[in-house]
């Protein structure tokens, strides 16, 4: 059974008794809904991966209430790490450190390294403070799927497979955190996200962003970075280059006579878009909302049973990078229109 509750106090306590034995919560952050086990607790870490369907060689996120809990789970914290965790921390950023021992090899894949952050949501803190535990916590879904952003896509893709879900309304940022690794010189941005490229950089230089893999190949840095991933149900098609917005049109016209199409758009262009025949889910008019709000729109579109998602990109400055990053996961085919 599966419990669904507003993030009350009272229920908030409750959601930490549960994890402090053993048990599966899933909860609120910024960047989307996590589902979270006591990460030193080996069986309840099995729990997290048996429930998400989860591949054990894609490594866990280990969250925390404080800074002053990372070496609970970090073996040694460089100085560019502090610096980073103070400009950053609480927010969408995660670090790659070298493990402590006491956290199991199922939370890191067997890797000697770790992922740690400190989530930026009132009711994600209250829970970590309350357990006084370091949380594992990937993201609420069946693995493949898009990243619920709101307790109800947890309850659609997890009821009674954990415990319970704490309601606090809608991811604020929509898309993963940021997730860098340190340990080169510059830093590489594993995956883009909350914490843009242009924010690291301000605090601490130079930062390389990893290519995506569009396979799935052995020793890839980041073994969670595949080439399918956060997928919609329906066939779904990107739009990248100068002319997406046109050979996004085109496809349209040409597709809508004889499949029922949606498309995710910016506000600007539903109009047009809807009266050509799509099925138009709105994403807003700026970065932020348009990051907020794709996740949510591919869940949708799925529900509104269309056979084909189209999209476009929206550019590599700011948040742009992290959209591009899960457009290009979501996406069956990625089509350039230079
Ligand atoms: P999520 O499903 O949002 O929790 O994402 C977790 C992702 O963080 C994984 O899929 C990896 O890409 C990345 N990650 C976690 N731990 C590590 C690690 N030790 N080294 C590199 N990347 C990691
Ligand atoms: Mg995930």
């Amino acid at each position: 059974m599966t419990e669904l509750l507003a993030a009350t106090p009272e229920n908030i306590a409750r959601a930490a008794e549960v994890l402090k034995h053993g048990g599966l919560v899933a909860f609120p952050t910024e960047t989307v809904y996590g589902l979270g086990a006591n990460a030193l607790d080996a069986k309840a870490v099995t729990g997290i991966f048996t429930a998400k369907e989860r591949p054990s060689a894609d490594p866990l996120i280990v969250h925390l209430a404080r800074v002053e809990q990372v070496p609970l789970v970090a073996r040694s914290v460089p100085e560019t790490a502090y610096r980073l965790m103070q400009a950053f921390w609480p927010g969408p950023l995660t670090l790659i450190l070298p493990k402590q021992p006491a956290v199991p090899d199922l939370v890191t894949s067997s890797l000697e390294t770790v992922a740690v952050r400190v989530p930026n949501h009132p009711i994600a803190l209250a829970l970590l403070h309350e357990t006084g535990l370091p949380i594992a916590a990937p993201s609420a879904n069946r693995f493949g799927h898009t990243s619920p952003t709101t307790a109800l896509h947890v309850w659609h893709d997890l009821r009674g497979r954990i415990d319970l879900i704490l309601d606090g309304g809608s991811a604020t940022i929509g898309v993963e955190s940021t997730v860098l690794d340190i340990s080169t010189t510059p830093a590489r941005i594993l995956r883009p996200g909350g914490v843009t490229r242009e924010m690291l950089e301000a605090v601490i230089g130079p930062v390389t962003v990893l290519g995506q893999k569009r396979k799935a190949e052995p020793g890839l840095p980041s073994p969670g970075l595949l080439e399918k991933h956060y997928a919609p149900r329906a066939e779904m098609i990107l739009f990248v280059g100068e002319h997406a917005r046109d050979a996004l049109r085109a496809c349209l016209a040409e597709q809508g006579r004889v499949r029922k199409v949606g498309v995710l758009a910016a506000d600007e262009e539903a109009g047009a878009l809807e009266q050509a025949g799509a099925v138009v889910y709105r994403l807003g008019s700026d970065l932020n909302s348009i990051a907020r709000h794709i996740y949510a729109g591919m869940r949708w579109l799925d529900g509104q049973g269309v056979d084909l998602i189209l999209c476009r990109d929206y550019g590599e400055s700011g948040l742009g990078l992290a959209v591009r990053d899960r457009l290009m996961r979501a996406a069956s085919r990625i089509q350039s229109a230079e």
